[in-house]
């Protein structure tokens, strides 16, 4: 199904910083456009299938929303096994996945979660990011989130806004909560 674009203008926007609320701010926007029966899509780098409560609420949006993970879990934390190789070539497939579909024009807003996180672990050449931007038709929206947006990302986005984290109850030991945290 291909939506017509509207001849608007998207933009490009970035949440970043260290504190809570990046990706459920860009879940928001979802929330909002799939009200005007946008077509969105959100990539997840790094995130795998089955971990997060939006996975399951997203698909409840269909056919307007649609989500797919493509990554294989944290990188060189917890309990991560996977050779660094495996998670490059995760990281390499959800961007060319996230290039197609940004450039076939079915959907207004991409949100691409955690690419910002893939790009600082250098899973993914920000060469190769920068002309995904460029390539972007410019009626589709898109959001970057992650910790450790670099210059030249900030400098070509529209909107960026830095999370800046005051208090966070992991700080007190305090585990992740399902609902609120994943
Ligand atoms: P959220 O998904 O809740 O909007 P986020 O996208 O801003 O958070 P990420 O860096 O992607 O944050 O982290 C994902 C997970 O880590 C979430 O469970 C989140 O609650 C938790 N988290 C976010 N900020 C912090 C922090 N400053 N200290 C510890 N854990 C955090
Ligand atoms: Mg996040």
């Amino acid at each position: 199904m291909k939506e017509a674009l509207s001849g608007v203008r998207g933009l490009v926007l970035v949440n970043t910083g260290n504190g809570k609320g990046k990706t459920t701010a860009a879940l928001g926007t979802v929330l909002r456009a799939v009200g005007y029966e946008h077509r969105c899509l959100i990539v997840q780098f790094i995130k795998e299938k089955g971990v997060s409560g939006e996975q399951a609420a997203l698909a409840r949006l269909a056919p307007e929303a649609e989500i797919v993970s493509l990554g294989r879990g944290f990188v060189g934390i917890m309990n991560d096994q996977l050779p660094r190789q495996e998670h490059i070539e995760a990281a390499t497939k959800a961007l060319a996945f996230a290039r197609e579909k940004i450039v076939s024009g079915a959907y207004r807003l991409v949100v691409l979660d955690e690419i910002l996180v893939a790009l600082k672990l250098h899973l993914i050449p920000l060469s190769d990011v920068l002309e995904l931007l460029d390539a972007r038709p410019h009626e589709v929206t898109l959001i970057l989130t992650g910790r450790g947006a670099p210059p030249e990302i900030i400098e070509r986005a529209d909107t960026v806004t830095e999370m800046t984290e005051i208090k966070h109850a992991f700080q007190r030991g305090i585990p992740a909560l399902r609902g609120v945290d994943f």
